[in-house]
């Protein structure tokens, strides 16, 4: 067993980990972060398709409002590393930004590489000795807010902690949920696991026959289906791609949480409506101007000016609508709007862990200091990241999140030992 004595330990070098250790050291500490993966930051290397969406174009109550429950909790660690602070250490590491169309802030690189070596060579210039393939086994208190953490082959004496191991999502990137019970096992109450930005699983087969097809614009709810009339439980509007096992994209994705939420999933529609922009009433009226027009055009082509001419081909035939508009029933007619503003997905189910971005629930949020990220139950242990019952959006909350706590707690576990 080889032992080592810092003052500060880190569990997990993803975003919060890489963050949380470099403003330790940065105030002075002598800093480790173990981590089990030869490499670290592997999920920044794979986030925002390999470009790394790093945050949103927004300020920090922007942030905290797309968190909805857990954004309170976010509140002061993103006050004080707000985005435009998330932005301005990057651009001072030489990671120059760009704002999209979309407001997700990317490198301008477009490569996350640069993003994972700029947050890394942070932490190693202020340093913080970076253990790599040491997959944590424990640890356990020694009082004072002194820990021991175990690997197979090491054993770490800290004087303070910082938990940054993720949660269980995308777990070829390590993230195998081992943090939770280790907190448990110390009194942590950890709110049940799930899988968040994740693809959805279901359609029918001539949903899957446009498998490639991307609607650039369109809405994906989630409703109640006992209750229709009700305010819809997640609600998206965005790109949604049809794939051939289901759906995926930022419409279906961020509405996933909503579903794998759910204790019987099948109480719940997931409705897609594909023209967002136009109104139900709106789309009548364009119906019988056209058949006032003398109702010679084929409701194929004119669905194709509002939809993309795949998905009209096919609304068409599948909702017996290969006719003109004059000679469209009105009951067909009424059918196919219903088809195009609220089409039932039938969704059976999500990808799961494997394929989810996020991981919603874990370590319950009352018991963390929000300023610190200091265990109400633990005095030494720190908790960041995703390892936290928080999860956003897409569109950079996420890593804005872990950037956030993983500063607030390096920050206040390098104070503490003042
Ligand atoms: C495919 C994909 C794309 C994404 N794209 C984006 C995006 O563009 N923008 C965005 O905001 N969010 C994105 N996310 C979400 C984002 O990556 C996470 O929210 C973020 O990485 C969480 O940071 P973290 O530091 O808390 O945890 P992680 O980045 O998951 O880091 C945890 C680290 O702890 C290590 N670890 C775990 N257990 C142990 C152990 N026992 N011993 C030692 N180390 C351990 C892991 O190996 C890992 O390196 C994406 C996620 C995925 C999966």
């Amino acid at each position: 067993m080889v032992n080592h004595s810092f003052q500060i330990g880190v569990i997990g070098a993803g975003a919060a980990g890489m963050m949380a250790a470099a403003e330790a050291a940065r105030s002075g500490a002598s800093v480790v972060l173990v981590e089990k993966n030869r490499k670290p930051g592997v999920k920044i290397l794979m986030s925002g398709g390999t470009r790394c969406n790093i945050t949103h174009h927004t300020n920090a109550k922007g942030i905290s409002r797309a968190f909805g429950a857990g954004g309170r909790f976010l509140q002061p660690s993103l006050g004080a590393f707000p985005p435009e602070k998330v932005v301005r250490m990057f651009e001072d590491l030489g990671v120059a930004t760009k704002v999209e169309e979309t407001g997700k802030v990317f490198p301008v690189s477009d490569r996350a590489l640069h993003v994972r070596d700029a947050l890394l060579n942070q932490a190693l210039e202020l340093g913080v000795k970076v253990h790599t393939e040491q997959p944590v086994l424990g640890f356990q208190s020694k009082g004072q807010g002194g820990w021991e953490i175990l690997t197979s082959t090491d054993h770490y004496d800290v004087q303070r902690l910082i938990v940054t191991a993720g949660g269980k999502s995308w777990p070829g990137c390590g993230t195998t949920g081992d943090a939770y019970p280790w907190l448990t096992e110390l009194g942590h109450q950890i709110v049940a696991p799930r899988p968040a930005l994740v693809p959805l699983v279901g359609g029918s087969s001539w949903m899957h026959d446009l498998a490639g097809l991307t609607l650039t614009d369109c809405e994906v709810s989630v409703v109640d289906k006992l209750n229709r009339s009700r305010k819809p439980l997640a609600r998206r509007r965005g790109s949604l791609l049809i794939t051939h096992r289901g759906f995926s994209g930022p419409a279906a994705m961020d509405v996933s949480g909503a579903l794998t939420a759910m204790d019987s999933p099948e109480d719940v529609e997931v409705l897609l409506d594909s023209l967002p922009s136009v109104n139900e009433n709106q789309l009548i009226d364009h119906l019988t101007d056209r058949s006032r027009e003398g109702g010679r055009q084929r409701i194929a082509t004119l669905l194709a000016h509002l939809l993309p001419k795949r998905l009209a081909i096919m609304m068409a035939q599948q909702f017996n609508a290969d006719c003109t508009v004059a000679e469209l029933p009105k009951t067909t007619r009424l059918r196919l709007l219903d088809a195009v503003k609220r089409l039932p997905l039938s969704i059976t189910g999500t990808l799961g862990f494997d394929k989810a971005e996020v991981t919603a629930g874990g370590v319950q949020l009352d018991e963390i200091h929000p300023k610190t990220m200091e265990s109400r139950i633990c005095p030494g242990l720190y908790i960041a990241g995703e390892v936290l019952n928080v999860d956003g959006p897409i569109g950079g909350y996420n890593f804005q999140a872990a950037f956030s706590t993983g500063r607030a707690a390096g920050i206040a576990a390098a104070k503490s030992l003042e």
